[in-house]
């Protein structure tokens, strides 16, 4: 990734050389922005100069609460980790150059920050809002600040400003399946702070699986003793039949998950925790087999992905057992809103089962739809009895919505309409764009990956809100989220490929109001990536590289079309087996080449390559 300290290096002269001009920005088509902060700020105006931070800066708070210090912290925590030095907290009003954090009663999360040559002032309402400021002022530093060691020779300086920011969406979610694969929790907490660095403020944290159990639940000690467990992973694509022979477990104790929720909750972050009902049950039911309709001797947590008919037995234990999860679930996690899951249960064991079928008599219900929504129902009242809310995958829209549940839309917007239309809440998270799962690049060069493609620029166009909704119902889509799901990721670093930078694009749709500009995001996007490289993030970088198709033709030939959607580049390529460069031809049109040939293309911009060469071989 050396090519991004050249390009970072680049723009922080050009965000230098910016102060010498003043000049109005406005979010959706400024080309002409010299700093580079993502999400994009709602209202941000150059001016000249530069505020420098140095060792005798001091850092004013209004309010000395124990949560205006933390904030100042984190500043200090950069500070002393990349400058060597930290500053003073004052809470008396130095003259000048000194940063100032000042309530001004702004709304929540909202924030205005104004830098001249002397002084820093960052006006907020609460916490959130200070912390978000923070981000951004970090992110108007040199990236240097997110070293994780002393960088030499840095002039910490911020250019003369001033932005009025403040949030498109209250939820903008991150969500990560540890069930098909496990993380540890250093990982999630740097993960967390990934998602706080882009003003992402709800992390859906999805628990339980056919293929692990993770939460530990003191009143049922075997979903975690056994239920976390599987005996061994398919190895490949689901399909491949081929097993791995390995034992594959993992869970959090309730001591970690409520140090999680703490540091989340530091963050500005709500974890959202996910117990799914009344499907994906089936690492319970292997623990507690009474929990299901009962129609096999055996069960066992699945070895594959996928969906299973072994699902919860609406009967009174399996109520019994929810409520006490879901008690244990409130102890730990003070999220207002809980996921239950709801997706993907198939029917067929409930059609055999006797209970199930009197159930659906006794209670005069049309079929099984009819009965899930009666489950989601109840849950939701035990849930909302508690003081909390429901939010569940679309398919809690089948046979009836149970009356205050929100609905996460991810089989396209279909859901998401309909339950706007009732006046429901919403969060978007279509699979076909917000499913970091999915391939990002060209399938046959980037890794295993669910379906897509959906490139970087696929999930930044995606605009959330539909447009058959009225302006009414529009207000009920309360946000976005990206949603990755580990079937291929078992490690940190396969997640982290497939989250960054897929997720940059989605903040910036779930934070900045004012439209989309893919140029000015994915220049931003070349600065950040410098960002990314200090904090050992270990994004996908695809977007550099064309996209090469070969289109099915005739016998003896296939047609090629190319693209790429880094910002004014142009792809050169051969079709000789040599390595193309700079000199090598321009691609304008689709062309026709014969099954012997080998296509080989790279993106270059100002003479350069800026990605790595792609090979198409037949
Ligand atoms: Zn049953």
């Amino acid at each position: 990734m050396r090519k991004f300290y050249i390009i970072s290096l680049f723009s922080l002269l050009a965000a230098l050389a910016s102060c010498s001009r003043t000049s109005e920005q406005s979010v959706v088509s400024d080309r002409t922005a010299q700093v580079n902060v993502i999400p994009q700020p709602h209202h941000l105006q150059m001016a000249e100069g530069a505020f420098r931070i140095a060792r005798d800066t001091k850092i004013f708070i209004d309010v000395q609460s124990d949560e205006m210090l933390r904030i100042a912290g984190f500043l200090n925590e950069r500070l002393s980790s990349a400058a060597g030095f930290s500053l003073e907290i004052s809470g008396t009003m130095p003259e000048s150059d000194a940063i100032y954090f000042m309530n001004a009663g702004l709304p929540a999360e909202s924030y205005g920050m104004n830098v001249t040559p002397d002084r820093i002032v960052i006006d907020y309402g609460d916490g959130a809002g200070a912390f978000y400021a923070l981000q951004t002022l970090f992110q108007l530093l040199p990236p240097e600040i997110f070293a994780g060691s002393r960088q030499k020779g840095i002039r910490w300086e911020v250019p003369c400003l001033s932005i009025e920011d403040e949030p498109r969406f209250a939820y903008r979610g991150m969500h990560l399946d540890v069930c098909l694969h496990f993380f540890d929790i250093d990982f999630l907490k740097k993960y967390i702070d990934i998602m706080a660095l882009h003003k992402v403020n709800r992390f859906h944290w999805h628990l339980t699986e056919d293929q692990g159990w993770r939460l530990e639940i003191r009143k049922y000690p075997l979903l975690t003793e056994k239920g976390q467990w599987r005996k061994e992973t398919v190895v490949g694509s689901l399909k491949s039949g081929i097993y791995d022979g390995t034992p594959y477990g993992g869970y959090y104790s309730q001591e970690q998950v409520k140090d999680l929720v703490r540091y989340a909750a530091e963050r500005y972050v709500t974890i959202i925790p996910e117990i799914e009902l009344p499907g994906h049950a089936l690492a319970a039911i292997s623990c507690y087999p009474e929990l299901s309709c009962g129609l096999e001797d055996h069960y066992e947590t699945a070895t594959k992905w996928g969906v299973f008919k072994q699902v919860y037995c609406p009967k009174e234990t399996t109520f019994e057992f929810l409520e006490d999860v879901f008690d244990e679930v409130f102890e730990l996690f003070p999220s207002e809103v809980v996921h239950i899951g709801g997706d993907e249960c198939p029917k067929a064991s409930w059609k055999e089962c006797p209970h199930c079928q009197s159930l659906i008599r006794k209670l005069g219900l049309k079929d099984e739809y009819e009965l899930q929504s009666w489950f989601v129902t109840r849950m939701e009242k035990y849930i909302n009895s508690k003081g909390r809310q429901i939010i569940g995958w679309d398919e809690i829209l089948q046979g009836g919505l149970a009356p205050n549940a929100k609905v996460m839309s991810w089989l396209g917007e279909e859901g998401g309409i309909r339950a706007a239309q009732q006046h429901h809440e919403v969060v978007m998270a279509p699979h076909q764009k917000y499913y970091l799962d999915y391939w990002q690049g060209d399938p046959d060069s980037e890794p295993l990956a669910m379906g897509g493609p959906t490139t970087l620029r696929t999930m930044y166009d995606y605009e959330p809100v539909p447009e058959i909704l009225t302006p009414e119902q529009s207000r009920y889509i309360i946000g976005v989220e990206g949603c990755v799901w580990t079937e291929y990721m078992d490690s940190p670093e396969r997640v982290e490929y497939m989250a960054w930078p897929r997720m940059c694009a989605i903040a910036e749709t779930g934070w900045t109001r004012a439209g989309k500009d893919w140029d000015s995001f994915a220049r931003r996007l070349e600065t950040h990536f410098g960002r990314l490289d200090y904090l050992d993030v270990g994004y996908c970088d695809a977007f550099f590289e064309p996209y090469i198709v070969c289109h099915e033709d005739t016998r003896y030939s296939k047609v090629v079309t190319m693209s790429v959607d880094a910002p004014g580049a142009e792809i050169h390529y051969t079709l000789d087996g040599s390595e193309p460069g700079p000199d090598s031809p321009v691609y304008a049109k689709p062309f026709v080449i014969n099954r012997s040939q080998t296509v080989k293309a790279v993106a270059v911009r100002d003479g350069r390559p800026i990605g790595d060469i792609k090979t198409k071989q037949f």
